[in-house]
C-alpha cells in the first residue's frame, strides 16, 4: 500500500518536500504514469489528488449496477457546463459528471471498453507526428489491459486486447435475465442487414458488439490498479492543486492546498506531470501563467508563456438518449431501481459471490453502425458532402458513424429531467455521434480561486449538420426497434412522451432540448507540432516550458469514434514511456 494517504495539513506536512516526479491529479491517465514510473524503486513520486484516497472501500464505486448513482454526489466534480449557445437555442447543465478520487473518471465511468478506428488515430498524426498512428499506439492500447475469459465463451483470439496489464476487463457478465432482450436485439439488428461481431479490437469497428468492460468479477476496475503495492509513490489525497511555480520557464514546484485551505509547496526535482483532465489541466495551465494572451490578462495573471490553445478545441460527443417501453419482465428495472422481492435477489447474489443484475455494467451489447442510406436522405447532408469532394464528413476512413448503447433499464444518468418510472420494464437507448462537426467547445477561468470551477462549454451541435445526423442515426435505431425481427414483439412506446418522428423541424428542436453529453471530453491542451497548433508537443510537454507536461485526455487532438477511456490510458503508458526514454539513468534496466 502507499505509505501515507494524508488528509490533514498536519499530515501532509510531514510527508518529504521534494521528489524526483510529481503527478497533479490521481486519475485515469495520471495513476498510469505514476505507476509505470515508479517501476524503478529508487524513483520517488508524489501524486496530488483533489478527492478521496480510498475508493475501494466506497461500494457505490465499486458495484458496477451503481455508477449512475454517483451522479451528482460527493466523488463527483459536477461541472456547470454550457452544453448548446447557439443563436437559436442556449441551454446551462449542472452537473457535468468528472471522478474525484484517487482513479478520476474511472471510478465513476460505465465502464466500457473499446479501442476506436485505425482511421481515426492515424489522423492525430497531422498534431503529434508519425509517433502518433494507429500503429504506434497499438501496442500501448493493449498494455494497462488484462483481459479474462474465465469461461472461455468467447474467440481465444481476443486475448491480444491485453494480458499484462494491472487493469482487469472481462465482457459483460451476459446476466440470464436479459437472455430474451439479447436475442431479440441480435435479430432485430440481423434483419436489418446489419451484422454482428465479436471483433471491433483490430482497427476497425462495425456491428453489434459484446462490450468488454473495466469490470472483472463483479468489481469495478480502476486506474488505482497502477499505483497500489508501489511503497514510493506517496498519495496526497484531498489536496488541490493551486499553481505550478517556474524558475523563468522551468517548472520547478507545486503550491498545494490541503483540504481546501492550508498551503504546502512540494519540489520536483526531474518533472512535474499535470494529469487533471479536460477541465482542471488548461485551468491550472492558465492559474500557473501559461494560457491566451486575453485570457491570463483577464485576470491580472503574468504569464509564463502566452500558448493561445490553452483551453481551446474542446471536443466532446453529443449523445441522443431516449426511452421506450420494453415488454414486462424483460429488462433490470424490477431488480435494480424498485424495491421488491427481484430486487431482494440481486443484492443477495451480489453480496454472496458478485453476480446478477447488480455485478452489471448494465450495457451488454453496443451497436457501431454506419447509417449512409439515411443521410443520403438528407438534402443538407448531400450538399455538405459535394462540397467536401464527395468524402462523407461523419465517418471518412469508413468509421462507424455512431455508438448505439442499448441498457435495458430505465437510466437516468442521461436523462435527469425525466422521472423515473414507478412500473414496468425500460429500454435506454444512446445514440452517439462519434465525429461531430462542431469542434469549437472551450474552457475559460472564472476566477483565479483555484477552488472555483472554470467555465466550461461544450458548443454542441454548433455545425448544423450534426443536428441533421443525429435525427438520422435515431431514426435508423427506431426503424430496427419497430419494425426488426424479435425487438418489434417487445418494445413499447416512447417514455415520458412521444418524439415527434414525423417531423424534421420538431425532431431538431427535441434534439436540442433533450441531447446530453457522452462525458467523452477531450482536447483542451492538444498534442501539436507547435504552439500555434497546440499545448503540448509530441512527447506531451507544454510548448515554452520545461520539466512540465501533460498527460491525460486533454491532449487528444481527434476524438476517438468511441468511448475513450482505452485512448486515456493508452495516452498514459505511451507517456510514461517517453518519460522513462527521457531518463536513461533511471530506466534503462527497467522493463
Ligand atoms: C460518467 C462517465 C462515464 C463514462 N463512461 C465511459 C465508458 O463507459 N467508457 C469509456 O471508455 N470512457 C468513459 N468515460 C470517459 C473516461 O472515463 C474519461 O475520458 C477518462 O477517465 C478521463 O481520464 P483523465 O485522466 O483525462 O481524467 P480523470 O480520470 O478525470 O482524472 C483527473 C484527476 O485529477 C483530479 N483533479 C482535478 N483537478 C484537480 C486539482 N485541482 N487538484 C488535484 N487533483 C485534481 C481529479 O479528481 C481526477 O482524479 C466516462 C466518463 C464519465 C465521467
Amino acid at each position: 500500500m502507499h505509505p501515507l494517504l494524508p488528509v490533514d495539513f498536519k499530515m501532509a506536512s510531514l510527508i518529504p518536500q521534494e521528489y524526483d516526479f510529481i503527478i497533479v491529479g490521481g486519475g485515469t491517465a495520471g495513476n498510469v504514469v505514476a505507476g509505470r514510473l515508479a517501476e524503478n524503486p529508487d524513483v520517488s513520486i508524489l501524486v496530488i489528488e483533489a478527492g478521496i484516497g480510498n475508493p475501494t472501500e466506497v461500494a457505490d464505486i465499486t458495484t458496477p449496477s451503481r455508477a449512475f448513482a454517483l451522479r451528482g454526489g460527493k466523488h463527483d466534480w459536477a461541472y456547470k457546463t454550457t452544453m448548446i449557445a447557439r443563436p437559436d437555442y442556449e441551454r446551462v447543465e449542472k452537473p457535468n459528471t468528472r471522478g474525484k478520487a484517487l482513479g478520476g473518471s474511472s471510478c465513476l465511468n460505465y465502464y466500457t471498453w473499446v479501442p476506436g478506428s485505425a482511421a481515426t488515430f492515424d489522423e492525430w498524426a497531422e498534431f503529434g507526428g508519425p509517433e502518433w498512428t494507429w500503429e504506434n499506439c497499438q501496442e500501448y492500447l493493449k498494455k494497462p489491459v488484462n483481459y479474462h475469459d474465465d469461461n472461455g465463451l468467447y474467440d481465444p483470439a481476443l486475448k491480444s486486447v491485453g494480458r499484462n496489464g494491472p487493469l482487469d476487463v472481462s465482457h459483460s457478465n451476459l446476466v440470464p435475465e436479459l437472455k430474451p432482450f439479447r436475442n431479440a436485439l441480435s435479430s432485430a439488428w440481423v434483419s436489418k442487414g446489419e451484422r454482428l461481431t465479436e471483433n471491433i479490437y483490430s482497427g476497425t469497428m462495425h456491428g453489434l458488439v459484446h462490450c468488454m468492460n473495466s469490470i472483472y468479477k463483479g468489481i469495478r476496475s480502476t486506474s488505482g490498479a497502477f499505483v497500489t503495492g508501489k511503497p514510493n509513490i506517496t498519495i496526497l489525497a484531498s489536496t488541490n492543486s493551486k499553481k505550478i511555480n517556474f524558475d523563468s520557464t522551468t517548472a520547478t514546484s507545486v503550491t498545494v492546498l490541503v483540504n481546501g485551505k492550508a498551503e504546502l509547496t512540494f519540489l520536483a526535482n526531474k518533472e512535474i506531470i499535470i494529469s487533471q483532465g479536460v477541465f482542471e489541466s488548461p485551468k491550472l495551465l492558465m492559474l500557473s501563467g501559461i494560457g491566451p494572451e486575453k485570457e491570463l490578462a483577464a485576470h491580472n495573471i503574468t504569464p509564463v508563456v502566452v500558448s493561445e490553445h490553452v483551453g481551446q478545441n474542446l471536443l466532446d460527443h453529443p449523445i441522443m438518449p431516449y426511452v421506450r417501453r420494453l415488454k414486462d419482465g424483460l429488462g433490470l428495472d424490477g431488480h435494480l431501481l424498485r424495491p421488491g422481492p427481484a430486487h431482494d435477489g440481486a443484492i443477495t447474489a451480489y453480496n454472496k459471490n458478485r453476480t446478477g443484475p447488480a455485478s452489471s455494467g448494465l450495457l451488454e451489447l453496443v451497436g457501431f453502425p454506419r447509417i449512409d442510406s439515411y443521410l443520403a436522405n438528407s438534402k443538407e447532408y448531400n450538399k455538405y458532402k459535394k462540397a467536401n469532394g464527395g468524402v462523407d464528413p461523419f465517418g471518412p476512413g469508413g468509421q462507424p458513424h455512431f455508438e448505439i448503447d442499448f441498457v435495458p433499464m430505465f437510466s437516468d444518468a442521461f436523462q435527469w429531467h425525466i422521472p423515473t418510472p414507478p412500473t414496468g420494464d425500460y429500454l435506454t437507448v444512446i445514440v452517439d455521434l462519434l465525429r461531430p462537426l462542431s469542434r469549437n467547445g472551450y474552457v475559460k477561468l472564472n476566477s483565479t480561486d483555484p477552488l472555483e470551477q472554470p467555465y466550461i462549454n461544450l458548443n454542441f451541435f454548433s455545425n448544423d449538420l450534426d443536428l441533421v445526423a443525429m435525427r438520422e442515426g435515431c431514426r435508423m435505431v427506431d426503424d430496427m426497434l419497430t419494425t426488426g425481427e424479435g425487438m418489434r414483439d417487445i418494445i413499447g412506446e416512447d417514455y415520458p412522451w412521444p418524439m415527434p418522428r414525423y417531423s424534421d423541424e420538431a425532431m431538431k428542436k427535441t434534439i436540442l432540448e433533450r441531447s446530453q453529453t457522452g462525458f467523452h471530453p477531450c482536447g483542451t491542451c492538444r498534442l501539436s507540432q507547435s504552439i500555434e497548433q497546440g499545448v503540448v508537443d509530441p512527447e506531451l510537454k507544454v510548448h515554452g516550458t520545461q520539466n512540465l507536461r501533460v498527460i491525460d485526455a486533454s491532449v487528444i487532438p481527434v476524438i476517438p469514434d468511441c468511448r475513450i477511456q482505452n485512448s486515456v490510458y493508452m495516452i498514459g503508458e505511451k507517456g510514461a514511456d517517453i518519460i522513462k526514454a527521457a531518463y536513461p539513468v533511471f530506466y534503462s534496466a527497467q522493463p
